[in-house]
């Protein structure tokens, strides 16, 4: 086995571990591999050992990787900064748009994802702490996206995405995630297709999990550190 196939079954063990914890049915948890930075080499073994799911955030780089690997059935998702001139590569290439944060680019990745082929999946990024650094919506601005992005075509709301700051009093970390999960629920009791609270890294998964996360995207205690 190589050391990316150790560190998979090492984390799924993990985030079963705390499914278990807390009752959680452990196929609700999706696991997405986050590869920026890493090789299509590595990829291919982490898909070799299982791993269906993986997550970009440079969309050129993204692109390369995902020409490369096109004899592999991968399921591919964009959670990095998007300029709405990427929009269309990024509709072309990609299933999955974590990080929309606006109408301009929900609506320009609805029409360049052509109908022949399955919608787009989108989550809102969301940002519920005023970090000035960092993309995403505060509540009440992703709900009202929410509905914009319900009446577009070729594209499907599963949810929201979320990067919290990092926070060392467990109190204060499991206060951010829980803060998240409502804002997801809100949005799922208003639309039936939404069922993807996406929260959740290698230095916090576990916590997320445990506040109602069902797909944590985990790169570096898969692949090792980012040069
Ligand atoms: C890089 C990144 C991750 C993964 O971070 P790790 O700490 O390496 O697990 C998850 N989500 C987003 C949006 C990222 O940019």
């Amino acid at each position: 086995m190589t050391s990316i196939a150790f560190q998979l079954e090492d984390l799924q063990q993990e985030i079963a571990k705390t499914c278990a914890k807390r009752q959680i049915f452990k196929h609700n948890v999706r696991l997405i591999a986050v590869s920026k930075r890493h090789s299509g080499e590595k990829i291919r073994q982490a898909y070799q050992a299982g791993q269906k799911a993986f997550a970009e955030n440079f969309v050129q780089e993204g692109i390369e990787k995902i020409q490369q690997l096109s004899d592999l059935d991968v399921e591919w998702h964009m959670i990095g900064a998007i300029q709405s001139r990427k929009c269309k590569d990024i509709a072309e290439h990609f299933d999955w748009v974590q990080s929309v944060d606006r109408l301009k680019v929900a609506q320009k990745l609805s029409q360049a994802r052509t109908p022949e082929r399955p919608p787009l999946q989108l989550c809102i990024q969301v940002n519920l702490f005023n970090e000035q650094q960092k993309a995403g919506l505060e509540a009440k601005a992703a709900l009202q996206l929410a509905e914009q992005i319900q009446a577009l075509p070729n594209v499907q709301l599963r949810g929201i995405m979320a990067l919290p700051p990092k926070q060392t009093a467990p109190q204060a970390q499991k206060q951010q995630f829980a803060e998240i999960y409502a804002l997801y629920q809100q949005l799922a009791a208003r639309y039936p297709n939404i069922d993807t609270c996406s929260m959740g890294m290698s230095g916090d998964y576990q916590a997320a999990i445990e506040q109602g996360s069902s797909m944590i995207r985990v790169g570096t205690t898969i692949f090792g550190a980012r040069d």
